[in-house]
């Protein structure tokens, strides 16, 4: 088998020890790495020759929570007054959009992002779709488009009682479906259990699910607490918090994600801690929807491991790293807030997550590990090195082109042009359907 190569450029491994390797190179055999190293004890490259350009090699990104479905919101005029409210945001928005969405939509609303991601680097995505009214095979026709991108993708399907039992019986069987299917599966695509949030799961529902997702067994992906409404809901509905509900129901473990985390108290953090249930922060998101603040250096001071998600808001990684650093420097009003934990969620928790889904452990240049590499067009202005790499992964590469993204051994992006979808072709569409999708909602 001829071997891939990426070189021509400063290896970045992230990884402990995180090596930064001037004039670096990596070899990849079939869809993992195989080493990684100074070009001059590379020896001959024989194989597909990637060049860097003289910019960076370091590991693809990851997106630990994703709405591919959010697509058509970019634009769309709402029927009712601004909501003045989380709960009104999704009743007014995001619940009628999922509602208007037809299998083909979703296919088109997951290839623009898909597209969009790779153009910023980012080659595996965690994502977490609805879509009411074409439920039945929504997730395959996701994995289909992410495999023609070639961008690997763990997907579930957010059950809730919202839109009645039938639909919420589809979802079930919709996400063990899938997670059958992934079975012995090529690595390019893994499955969660998908759950809506506590608010709108009752309790004979969510043990339904639980059920379901043990027998498939999956970890789980749900909202909590991102609005005051849940905590208050779930108080009022079951005489309990929402984390402590969701551990008593079976949600909480390693596998499992939690996404938000925003209105949860001490003792519900120490329940995430303890079960090794992995937190998603999502900034951007939380700062648009005026949710409040997620107390993220508190959680990693617990030892809580906590990743970051675009929520739908972006496809690229470094606005809602950026926000980190400012938001809890913002919301704390302690300048010393932020940086540590934007470098932890983004370059080290979102492998150590989205490495629990796949065959072999992602986000690190490493032997053994899938070949998801991607090259920056970054001349840094300042010397850089692994104790300075996050002062240049906030300052310097968001305004940086992705040249190359190399995923599961194959070159997916090439000189900033994605291989396998007709980037304009799709935009077009997509653009022609819109009209329809807004004619619905
Ligand atoms: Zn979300």
């Amino acid at each position: 088998m001829a071997s891939t190569w990426v070189t021509g450029g400063t290896v970045v491994t992230l990884g402990s020890p995180c090596r930064v390797i001037p004039d670096g190179a990596v070899r990849i055999d079939g869809d993992a790495i195989a080493w990684v190293g100074r070009r001059v004890e590379a020896g001959e490259m024989t194989g597909e020759v990637v060049d860097a350009g003289g910019g960076l090699i370091m590991p693809g990104f990851i997106n630990a929570h994703m709405h591919f479905y959010s697509t058509f919101a970019c634009g769309i005029a709402l029927k009712d007054a601004p909501p003045t409210n989380f709960k009104e945001i999704l009743e007014r928005l995001w619940w009628r959009l999922d509602k208007a969405l037809t299998l083909d939509d979703v296919r088109l609303s997951a290839l623009v992002p898909l597209v969009r991601s790779l153009e910023a680097g980012v080659t595996t995505i965690i994502d977490h779709h609805a879509s009411p009214h074409a439920v039945r095979g929504s997730l395959d026709v996701i994995a289909e488009a992410a495999r023609l991108a070639g961008v690997r993708t763990c997907l579930c399907y957010e059950v809730s009682n919202r839109d009645g039992a039938a639909i919420a019986e589809a979802g079930i069987e919709e996400n063990a479906a899938f997670l059958e299917a992934q079975r012995g599966g090529d690595g390019m695509a893994a499955g969660l259990f998908g759950l809506h949030a506590s608010m709108t799961l009752d309790e004979a529902l969510l043990a339904r699910c639980v059920d379901a997702g043990r027998r498939a067994g999956a970890g789980f992906h749900i909202h909590v607490s991102e609005s005051k409404f849940d905590p208050d809901d779930s108080v009022a509905r079951y005489g309990e918090r929402v984390v402590r509900r969701l551990a008593d129901a079976g949600v909480l473990g390693e596998r499992s994600i939690c996404a938000h985390c925003i209105h949860v108290d001490d003792a519900e953090l120490r329940l995430l801690a303890d079960s090794a249930t992995n937190v998603v922060h999502n900034p951007q998101s939380n700062m648009n929807n005026a949710v409040g603040r997620a107390d993220v250096p508190r959680m990693l001071e617990m030892g809580i491991c906590v990743g970051l998600g675009t929520d739908g808001m972006s496809a690229t990684m470094l606005d809602d790293v950026r926000l980190v650093n400012l938001l809890h420097k913002h919301g704390t009003g302690d300048p010393r807030q932020g940086f540590t934990a934007a470098g932890r969620l983004l370059l080290e928790n979102n492998a150590r997550i989205a490495s629990r889904y796949f065959d072999k452990p992602v986000g690190v240049l490493a032997p053994g590990h899938k070949a998801d590499v991607i090259t920056v067009d970054y001349d840094p202005p300042t010397p850089l090195s692994a104790d300075n790499l996050m002062g240049h992964v906030l300052f310097g590469l968001p305004t940086a082109r992705v040249r190359h993204a190399v995923v599961d051994g194959r070159v997916r992006l090439r000189d900033g042009v994605v291989c396998g979808v007709d980037k304009a072709a799709v935009a077009a569409e997509a653009r022609a359907r819109a009209a329809e999708v807004w004619a619905r909602f």
